[in-house]
C-alpha cells in the first residue's frame, strides 16, 4: 500500500472541485512553497514537490479518473507517464507546468523559474525531446527501438574540463556564483546566480582544449536503444536520464525525453486497454453456428458462433486487449459481428439459395406483415 497523502487533501480541494479550482489551489501552494521564497527549507521543498505531484494527477483527466477509482495504486510508476521514478525534481516541475510558472513569474517578478535549483553550480546540459511512433503490436508486447540522436557529449580530449591551466575565477573568487539583492513582493531577497565569467564553474581556463574550443562538449550523433514497456499510450513519455546534452559548464548531463505516439491501426481501434474490431462472418455460419477465426495482436483465436447469431452482435474475447503499463492484466477484444453476403454465386449455390428462399418465404412474409402493421398503427 502507498503511504502517500491523498492528492485532494494535499491541494485542499474537494473531490468535485473543478479544473479551475484545482489549478488555483495548486498555484497558491506553488507560490507559498516556491524554492525561491524558501531557500534551503527542506520541508517547503517537499511540500512544493508534493503539490506538483498532486496537481500533475488531478489536472489530467485520465490520471484523475484512474486515481479516483484506484487511488495511488492506479497510477503509473517507474519512469514514465508522468515523472520519472525517483520522484519529482524541480526541473521536472518547472518543465511540466511551465504555463503556471509563467503566470506566477508575471506577477511575482522574483522567481527564477526553471533554473532556480541550478543557481548554486554549473548549469546542466539541456534536455532533448523526441517522438517515437509505435504500432499497436509494439505497444502490446513492449519493444526496444533504436533511435539516432544528435547531441552534445562530454569532450573526450579534455574530459569535459575545457582545457588545462585552471585558475580560480577572479570575478567570483572561485565560488562559481554571485549574489545580488533584489526587491520583490516578498520583500528583499538575495538572488544567487551562476557567475557569468566562469559560467558557474569557479575556474578560468588558460589553455583551452582545441577539440571543443573550451566548450567542454562536442557534437555527436549516436544510435541508442530506447526500451519501451508494454501498455504505453499516446501522451506518455519516457525520461532517460543522462541521455540529453552534456553540460557546457561541467554540470550534469540533461535527459532525453521520448514522447510516445500511437500509429493508427487499420483493423483494431483502441479504447484504453480494450480493443475493438469488426469481423465478417459468412451468412451460413451465422445461420448454422460454428467457429470463426479472429485475428488478435497476439496471433489468432477461434470464437464460437451460435446458430442464429445476428449481425451487429458484439462478442467479447477476454484477455486479447492490451496490458497496462504497470500490470499484466490485459484488456479485452470486442468483436462486432458483420454478415458476409456471398457475391458471384456458383450455379449450385444459386439453386440452393433459391430453395432457401422458397422455404423461408412463409416465415418472412409473416414477419414483414407484423412489421408493416406496427408501422401503420404508429401513423394512424
Ligand atoms: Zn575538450
Ligand atoms: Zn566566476
Amino acid at each position: 500500500m502507498s503511504d502517500k497523502r491523498d492528492y485532494y487533501e494535499i491541494l485542499g480541494v474537494s473531490k468535485d472541485a473543478s479544473a479551475d479550482d484545482i489549478k488555483r489551489a495548486y498555484k497558491k501552494l506553488a507560490i507559498k512553497y516556491h524554492p525561491d521564497k524558501n531557500p534551503g527549507d527542506k520541508e517547503a521543498e517537499n511540500k512544493f514537490k508534493e503539490a506538483a505531484e498532486a496537481y500533475d494527477v488531478l489536472s489530467d483527466e485520465k490520471k484523475k479518473a484512474q486515481y479516483d477509482r484506484f487511488g495511488h495504486e492506479g497510477l503509473s510508476s517507474g519512469g514514465f507517464g508522468g515523472f520519472s521514478g525517483g520522484g519529482f525534481s524541480f526541473e521536472d516541475i518547472f518543465t511540466h507546468f511551465g504555463d503556471i510558472f509563467a503566470d506566477i513569474g508575471s506577477f511575482g517578478g522574483g522567481f527564477s523559474g526553471g533554473r532556480s535549483s541550478h543557481n548554486r553550480g554549473p548549469a546542466p546540459g539541456e534536455d532533448l525531446q523526441m517522438g517515437i511512433a509505435l504500432t499497436l503490436k509494439e505497444i502490446a508486447e513492449g519493444t526496444v527501438k533504436k533511435v539516432r540522436i544528435k547531441r552534445y557529449k562530454v569532450c573526450p580530449d579534455c574530459n569535459g574540463k575545457g582545457g588545462s591551466g585552471m585558475k580560480t575565477c577572479q570575478s567570483c573568487g572561485g565560488k562559481g556564483q554571485v549574489r545580488r539583492r533584489m526587491r520583490s513582493i516578498f520583500g528583499e531577497m538575495v538572488n544567487v546566480t551562476a557567475c557569468p565569467d566562469c559560467e558557474g564553474t569557479g575556474e578560468a581556463i588558460t589553455n583551452k582544449c582545441k577539440t571543443c574550443s573550451g566548450q567542454r562538449r562536442v557534437k555527436t550523433e549516436d544510435t541508442i536503444e530506447v526500451k519501451i514497456p508494454a501498455g504505453v499510450a499516446s501522451g506518455n513519455y519516457i525520461k532517460l536520464r543522462n541521455e540529453g546534452n552534456a553540460s557546457a559548464q561541467g554540470g550534469a548531463t540533461g535527459s532525453l525525453i521520448v514522447h510516445i505516439e500511437e500509429k493508427n491501426d487499420d483493423f483494431f481501434v483502441r479504447d484504453g486497454q480494450n480493443l475493438f474490431c469488426k469481423v465478417l462472418v459468412p451468412v451460413y455460419r451465422l445461420a448454422l453456428g460454428g467457429e470463426q477465426r479472429i485475428p488478435t495482436l497476439y496471433g489468432e483465436v477461434k470464437v464460437k458462433i451460435s446458430a442464429g447469431l445476428q449481425p451487429g452482435t458484439q462478442l467479447r474475447v477476454r484477455g486479447q486487449g492490451l496490458p497496462g503499463y504497470n500490470s499484466d492484466y490485459k484488456g479485452d477484444l470486442f468483436v462486432e459481428v458483420q454478415a458476409h453476403i456471398p457475391e458471384n454465386l456458383s450455379g449450385k449455390e444459386k439453386s440452393l439459395y433459391e430453395e432457401l428462399s422458397t422455404l423461408g418465404q412463409a416465415r418472412d412474409e409473416k414477419r414483414e406483415r407484423s412489421l408493416f402493421e406496427r408501422i401503420k398503427e404508429f401513423f394512424n
